[in-house]
């Protein structure tokens, strides 16, 4: 397996960080903030890429970010404000931001975990045209050409 340059590897996941198809850098992508669209609207990637639960590796990865960036940012504030820390202030936000975070990155850690996807497993042009011709949402048949 070849792996993709670091350029290669940045441009898929700036695209997926400005809410673009990793794979083309178009859209629409998003069918509203919590559900992706079946196909990108300009190159028709199937943005699950025909599978099932393809999406759920995207899962840990948004708990992941979540949890990493209430921890860090709960050290941060620890250290800097000793000893005057408010507590109260950890006790209701630190539960609240890793309610609400994971679905302010939601749209954005799926369409990381497609760019991630995109970097290990590359589009060429027959399974671009499988994604196009395919009428079902999910299929991982594939007609023969
Ligand atoms: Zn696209």
């Amino acid at each position: 397996m070849e792996l993709p340059s670091v350029r290669q590897a940045l441009r898929l996941f700036g695209r997926a960080a400005i809410l673009r198809c990793p794979n083309c850098g178009g859209g629409p992508v998003l069918k509203h903030w919590l559900k992706l669209r079946v196909r990108c609207g300009n190159c028709g990637l199937r943005l699950e890429r025909g599978e099932h639960d393809y999406f759920v590796g995207s899962l840990m990865l948004n708990y992941v970010i979540t949890g990493t960036l209430v921890l860090v940012t709960m050290a941060v504030l620890l250290v800097t404000m000793w000893p005057e820390v408010p507590w109260g202030l950890f006790q209701y936000a630190g539960p609240a931001a890793m309610l609400v975070l994971p679905f302010v990155f939601f749209p954005f850690t799926k369409l990381i975990w497609l760019a991630f996807d995109l970097m290990l497993r590359p589009m060429n042009e027959e399974e671009l045209e499988w994604h196009r011709t395919a009428d079902s949402e999910w299929s991982t048949e594939r007609t023969a050409s």
